[in-house]
């Protein structure tokens, strides 16, 4: 619309800022009502501020993403982005703002953390390895050199990367994903209701049920080069397990 991409400007303006700006929200009502700002309710916003972040700062390879490149426009992402990223997806702080005495041992917080940037990184070299090879599949290397890049070839030149990441599981990315939006919801603690895992529960609900989406159109697309990588990678995301 407008020359510029809707669900782009979607996933990233509206539905990350959004998210971000009513998390912090929670955190000043909490600052309000205590004075003080918990470490659970801390680590909660910082993450989702660094996810945002991490969105502007790599924008660009969101190009080549399934939500970009195929999902249409409708009423999933509009409401999606509006209103359940920004309000469903927040119920951790909401439960924490009231709960400012609530906190967890230091070993729990190291572990989140670890969970987190575990999660993280491993999505980010995903990410950036499928856009790198999207962009020249004729490179080698990726990574100063450290991963390799290599495909098999399909009808009409398309090809499917192989390589890296990609050779651990057929969606490393989501295998990051499935961590760290886990390890978002920790700092609320299970003495919350369930709904303090709202976004955990909706990307892993997502991610999961999106893998064989995207498996059956690449299936339809790529042909015999998708059947050869599915069977050199079994591992629908998480590697060696799932
Ligand atoms: P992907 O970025 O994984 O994109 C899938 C597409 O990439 C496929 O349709 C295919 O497109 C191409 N592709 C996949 N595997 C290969 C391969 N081996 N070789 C060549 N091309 C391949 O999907 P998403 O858009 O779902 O996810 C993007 C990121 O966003 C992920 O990190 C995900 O976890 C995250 N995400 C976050 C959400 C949130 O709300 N926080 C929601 C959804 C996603 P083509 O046919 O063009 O080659």
């Amino acid at each position: 619309m407008f020359g510029s991409d809707c669900t782009l400007f979607f996933d990233g303006r509206v539905s990350l800022i959004g998210v971000v700006m009513v998390g912090l929200s929670y955190a000043c009502k909490q600052y309000e009502l205590a004075g003080y700002i918990s470490t659970p309710m801390l680590l909660f916003t910082a993450f989702f501020s660094i996810y945002m972040f991490d969105f502007f700062w790599f924008e660009d390879h969101f190009i080549t993403t399934f939500d970009v490149a195929y999902e249409k426009f409708g009423w999933m992402l509009t409401w999606g982005d509006t209103v359940w990223m920004p309000f469903f997806c927040n119920l951790t702080g909401y439960f924490l703002v009231e709960d400012y005495r609530y906190e967890q041992p230091k070993w729990q917080i190291a572990l989140i953390v670890i969970i987190w940037v575990s999660g993280y990184i491993f999505a980010r070299i995903a990410n950036a390895q499928k856009d790198a090879f999207k962009r020249d599949p004729s490179k080698k290397t990726f990574f100063y050199g450290l991963i390799k890049q290599d495909y098999i070839s399909a009808d009409e030149g398309k090809k499917v990367l192989s390589s890296g990441l990609w050779s651990l599981s057929r969606h490393p990315n989501y295998f990051g994903e499935l961590a760290n939006s886990l390890a978002m919801c920790l700092p609320g603690g299970i003495t919350h209701s369930i709904f303090s895992f709202g976004y955990t529960i909706f990307i892993w609900a997502l991610l999961i049920t999106r893998f064989e989406r995207d498996d059956r159109k690449c299936n339809n697309k790529y042909k015999q080069a998708w059947k050869e990588y599915s069977r050199r990678t079994p591992y629908k995301i998480v590697p060696y397990l799932y």
